[in-house]
């Protein structure tokens, strides 16, 4: 899965954001885009997830499949992520719109909670679970419908030590399954888990190349 930006401008209100900017993402299975606080990820993950619209240019994805990718996008937040009030409707909300059978969405649902660890908390409100959990069930909604592109925000920022390493675990299963993903880090050792790098400044490109050229440019 490639992804190729052409020309893309976006602003909030009046300020000046993105501005004809092009970009390509190689046919790589993580990458990481990275940069200070303020200098556009977010922004630019949510216009790749559809989150965000565009002002003009042009967002393109090259796969085997026709058509759109289907996107999961996980908030920096969990607590942004979650609107069901529980964590069964919460994993059963993204094959909803699949239009998938009852019957067969009931299992579908069931094997994520028991492959999840979810099993005995069907029923509880995501509001109940640990930071890590949060993180845990967040992935189990969003890989249930099978994306093909993986969006992340952060997703470690809201972990302790033990969760960060079952997280990265999570994340090297997922690379291994063949799923294409985003991951926005501004972690130093998180983008040795990826294989291309995206850093930006101030809503400009600053560097877009393999991991291992971007790694040995900063030890220059
Ligand atoms: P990053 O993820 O690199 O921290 P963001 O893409 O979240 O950066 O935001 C970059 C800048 O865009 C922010 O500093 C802010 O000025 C502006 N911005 C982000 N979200 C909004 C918003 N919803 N409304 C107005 N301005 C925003």
């Amino acid at each position: 899965m490639s992804i190729i930006l052409k020309g893309i401008s976006f602003n909030y209100g009046n300020k000046k954001n993105f501005s004809n900017l092009d970009l390509e993402i190689p046919d790589l299975r993580c990458v990481v885009i990275t940069g200070k606080c303020g200098s556009g990820k977010t922004t630019l993950a949510k216009l790749i997830a559809g989150i965000l619209e565009l002002k003009s240019g042009e967002i393109m994805f090259h796969s085997k499949y026709k058509g759109r990718p289907k996107i999961g996008y996980i908030f920096q937040n969990p607590d942004d992520q979650f609107i069901q009030l529980s964590i069964e409707k919460e994993i059963a909300f993204n094959l909803e719109n699949d239009g998938i059978e009852m019957v067969e969405m009931e299992k579908i649902v069931t094997d994520q909670l028991k492959k999840y660890g979810f099993s005995n908390r069907r029923k509880d409100s995501p509001n109940s679970l640990s930071g890590g959990e949060k993180q845990k069930l967040a992935l189990a909604g969003m890989l249930v419908s099978n994306p093909e592109i993986l969006i992340m925000d952060e997703p470690t920022s809201f972990l302790d030590i033990v969760d960060r390493v079952e997280f990265y675990e999570n994340i090297r299963k997922l690379q291994k399954e063949g799923l294409s993903i985003i991951w926005i880090s501004h972690e130093e050792d998180e983008i040795y888990l990826s294989d291309y790098v995206i850093e930006l400044e101030n809503f400009q490109v600053k560097f877009s190349g393999e991991r291992d050229e971007y790694i040995c440019g900063r030890l220059k």
